[in-house]
């Protein structure tokens, strides 16, 4: 850089010579002419002269020149660190603006995350937008969650670059239990090297030959809800950066993922009673309305029993209230559980009152089927503050179309039926 200073251009070097020319050569010899005398002793004289002079002249050039020289390569190495610090702030410059448009982005995903409540749309949003993101499409992204019940985890959602890979942990490996036992997010830039993790164990987990790893767990309130991860097989794939902004993804999903749960929560309750987890009445009427038309229109039967316990408040007078709830509770068990190869719609009509609706099968049989649960109830034990006991029910029945064509008409008279085994004696069914 810079010696295009250090060349004499080529007209100079012209002049130069011809100025020697001159002075050396063409001005002594024809000064000498002039004098007229023998040019030997004043050329040599002036020679002499002129060598010192040029020596002089020499030493003074080439001190300036080596301290020009310096000068250059100061300025040389100047600009050649200008230049690396240019390229430095370059580098920030573009690595800011990606950090700009990365943490933009979080507001699309929170918005695209807000678009539905249902935690199917919610997982696959955060999975998605995780995975394209962070991942850049490369490797796995699994989104786990935490089951309720059972407190493990539960693949939900999982984007792969080769879309035949099988992921085998299914409930989650060392690396995502260590994730959930720390409460904290983690960058793994080499997992053979990474002397916390026993290597064998994660082969004999999962086959994927992943070697880099960046997981953050769902916190909503130190409630863990679930993990996000994601892994691939280049080493050193992901930075401190993409772990920051998969932690910022993974809070933004884990108040979207408790606001989909509450909202399932909530869902559930206006469908399921909370005690005995059976249809609400609504729910049941709704259902079964529906099903009458299909029924009527499909030309099948439809039969609906309903079921009231005996002398109920006596329970609860003896044993107290609690006590009843658990009776309650049993009952529906059995209800569900011996009928369930029928696939009935249950619903608990009020206090200690139950409906029964079941399609495909005539009166006749579907009168066998309520008399053998009635049986069945009969000769289940209790336990109710130590000592057993035991209930009966009595049940009406009516069905469609052998009795009516009306779903509010079937109600009628399956309560009608209900009502005269009560008066009948009660632990029966009886036909309308
Ligand atoms: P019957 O044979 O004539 O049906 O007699 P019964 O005592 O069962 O009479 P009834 O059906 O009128 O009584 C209903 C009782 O059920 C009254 C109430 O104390 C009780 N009950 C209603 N809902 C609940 C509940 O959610 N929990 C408990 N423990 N008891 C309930
Ligand atoms: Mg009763
Ligand atoms: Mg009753």
């Amino acid at each position: 850089m810079l010696t295009f200073l250090r060349k004499p251009p080529f007209l100079r070097v012209v002049i130069r010579v011809i100025l020697i020319l001159l002075i050396y050569f063409i001005l002594p010899v024809s000064l000498a002419k002039i004098l007229n005398v023998k040019p030997i002793k004043p050329l040599f004289l002036f020679y002499l002269i002129n060598a010192v002079i040029l020596f002089y002249l020499f030493r003074k050039s080439s001190l300036k020149g080596y301290d020009f020289e310096r000068r250059m390569q100061g300025l040389e190495e100047k600009i050649n660190l200008l230049n690396a610090e240019y390229a430095k702030e370059l580098k920030n410059n573009s690595g800011l603006k990606e950090k700009s448009l990365r943490y933009n982005s979080l507001g699309k995903i929170l918005e695209k995350i807000n678009l539905s409540l249902e935690l199917e749309a919610v997982t696959e949003t955060i999975a998605s937008e995780a995975f394209s993101l962070i991942g850049r499409d490369k490797g796995v992204c699994i989104l786990y969650l935490i089951d309720s019940r059972t407190q493990k985890l539960v693949l939900s959602k999982a984007r792969k670059e080769d879309r035949g890979l099988v992921i085998k942990a299914k409930e989650g490996d060392i690396i995502d239990f260590w994730v959930l036992r720390h409460v904290n997010p983690i960058l793994i830039g080499d997992i053979k090297s990474d002397f916390r993790f026993d290597l064998d164990k994660l082969i004999a987990q999962d086959i994927r030959p992943a070697a880099s790893l960046i997981s953050a767990p769902f916190l909503s309130d130190n409630k863990e809800l679930g993990i996000l991860r994601l892994d691939n097989e280049i080493p050193n794939f992901y930075s401190e950066d993409d772990l920051r902004f998969l932690v910022s993804i993974s809070d933004l999903g884990a108040v979207a993922i408790e606001n989909s749960e509450l909202f399932k929560r909530a869902q559930d309750l206006a469908i399921h009673d909370a005690l005995t987890g059976l249809y609400t009445k609504g729910y049941f009427l709704e259902r079964f309305k529906e099903e009458c038309k299909r029924t009527v229109r499909q030309g099948i039967s439809l039969t609906l029993l309903m079921l009231d316990i005996d002398f109920f408040k006596n329970y609860n007078d003896q044993f107290g209230h609690t006590a009843g709830d658990i009776v309650l509770k049993k009952l529906s068990q059995i209800m569900t559980e011996s009928l369930a190869s029928f696939n009935p719609l249950i619903g608990r009509f009020g206090g200690e009152e139950f409906c029964i609706a079941i399609t495909g099968v005539d009166k006749k049989e579907t009168y066998k089927i309520g008399d053998s649960l009635r049986s069945k109830i009969e000769s289940a034990r209790i336990v109710l503050r130590r000592s057993e006991t035991n209930i009966t029910v009595s049940a009406g029945l009516a069905s469609l179309p052998a009795d009516t064509l009306d779903d509010e008409e079937l109600i009628r008279k399956a309560d009608k039926a209900m009502y005269e085994a009560k008066q009948k004696g009660r632990n029966q069914v009886c036909c309308i």
